[in-house]
């Protein structure tokens, strides 16, 4: 493994909140109401309309691949605090999925880098995001933490650190790899 710390302690980002309970149109306390076949939060005034939809946030994430591992990013700030996890984030206003992607690894890692391919969509139910993930390799740059991680290191399937912080990198670093086999050993090979 091929690691760098940070040494910044910034203080965390106010990134996770507690359930409504003001409509943001109208400023009337939220209701739960059956609408649309399940119960949402709604404003409780009759001439408003504001429903609280709770669509899932759509996160960009990457697998940065490079000859010395595919890098990993140890958590700075909840959830999963320590723990390691593919670089990423929340996808902004007016981005697109590969932009956001191509920025957070940028500010997680040090790294430029360019969408290689879209490697598949996680659901992230418990957390109510949708995991949008990337091939991506770096093309300038270089390894450093930045402010939003402790630690970042490059890591190879037979070195992966024990404390993936979440099932879905799990899950996107197990198919990953396995991609990565069938490239470095195909099923069938001239001759045979
Ligand atoms: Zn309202």
């Amino acid at each position: 493994m091929a690691n760098a710390e940070a040494s910044s302690s910034a203080e965390p980002p106010p990134a996770h909140f507690g359930p409504f309970k003001f409509c943001p149109l109208c400023a009337s306390s939220l209701e739960t109401r059956e609408i649309c076949e399940r119960p949402r939060l709604a404003c409780s005034k009759t001439d408003c309309d504001f429903v609280h939809w709770e669509n899932p946030k759509p996160v960009a994430v990457a697998v940065v691949a490079t000859k010395e591992g595919v890098v990993l990013t140890r958590r700075k700030y909840a959830p999963e605090i320590g723990t390691f996890c593919l670089p990423g984030g929340f996808i902004e206003k007016g981005e697109s999925a590969q932009e956001a992607c191509i920025r957070e690894v940028l500010e997680e890692t040090g790294l430029q880098v360019e969408v290689v391919s879209h490697l598949g969509v996680y659901p992230s139910s418990d957390a109510n995001e949708l995991i949008v993930v990337f091939h991506v390799k770096p093309v300038g740059g270089h390894l450093s933490a930045g402010e939003e991680v402790l630690e970042v290191g490059c890591f190879h399937k037979h070195d992966l650190p024990p404390d993936i912080g979440f099932d879905q990198h799990r899950a996107i670093l197990e198919a990953w790899f396995a991609i990565e086999v069938l490239h470095l050993q195909p099923i069938f090979t001239s001759g045979s």
